[in-house]
């Protein structure tokens, strides 16, 4: 059994990741973890994250989102259908960006700020559809046994990451990139925040940690951004 699974979905392509989880029991089918799903309707690849997961005879246990900003949430109402008994897990702080259709909302401040930058509006239908947060998470979490959750603002107020120091890898979203780290000038970005948080990474991930950012290069070594 691999530690993971990556597969680029929804507008930009950001990489979604499916981890299976460890020490459950050897019954198929077993449950996995969904990072960031961003397949839908409107990119055509609504089915890419639920086809591999039956391939690999893996259940949706729970979909975690490393931010809410839209190339990342696209996908949640494609697993939730799929798999309804499926928690999403965010951060408190990006909470208003989830759930907004049902509350009559045309979309949280974050994404229809940075949608209208962009000048896509037309995806704001399809964010402000996504179903609301299950569990709100504020840092220091420990989940499913091993993965740690790890505040990190600084490209957007909820970013976090999700460390599981058993298995060396890190869920770093678009805090930490390869030989890089993620933008802070748009709606609720913040440079400052963005250096004390891949500060306080580098000091709490272990050396040899295998880092799984949301966009581009992934899985490379913590060591190689030192
Ligand atoms: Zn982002
Ligand atoms: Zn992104």
């Amino acid at each position: 059994m691999e530690k993971f699974y990556c597969l680029q979905t929804g507008v930009f392509g950001v990489n979604t990741y499916i981890v299976p989880l460890e020490g459950e029991s050897a019954a198929l089918p077993r449950p996995a973890l969904v990072v960031d799903p961003a397949a839908c309707m409107l990119t055509g690849d609504a089915s890419k994250i639920t086809s591999l997961l039956s391939q690999k005879k893996l259940t949706c246990q729970a979909i975690l989102l490393t931010h809410t900003h839209f190339d990342h949430i696209m996908g949640i109402s494609v697993m939730k259908k799929a798999f309804p008994d499926a928690k999403v897990y965010v951060h408190k702080a990006e909470a208003g960006e989830l759930g907004c259709g049902a509350r009559g909302e045309a979309g949280g401040i974050i994404n229809r700020s940075i949608l209208s930058s962009f000048e896509m509006e037309a995806v704001l239908d399809g964010v402000a559809n996504q179903p609301e947060a299950d569990v709100l998470l504020s840092g220091g979490e420990v989940l499913f046994d091993d993965w740690k959750v790890i505040h990190t603002p600084g490209h957007s107020p909820g970013s976090v990451c999700y460390y599981n120091e058993k298995s060396g890898l890190l869920l770093s979203g678009d805090t930490m990139f390869y030989h890089s780290w993620g933008r802070t000038d748009m709606q609720g970005g913040n440079e400052a925040q963005i250096f004390e948080s891949l500060s306080l990474l580098k000091k709490t991930v272990k050396p040899g940690t295998i880092v799984l950012p949301g966009h581009d290069h992934f899985g490379f070594n913590i060591e190689e951004n030192r």
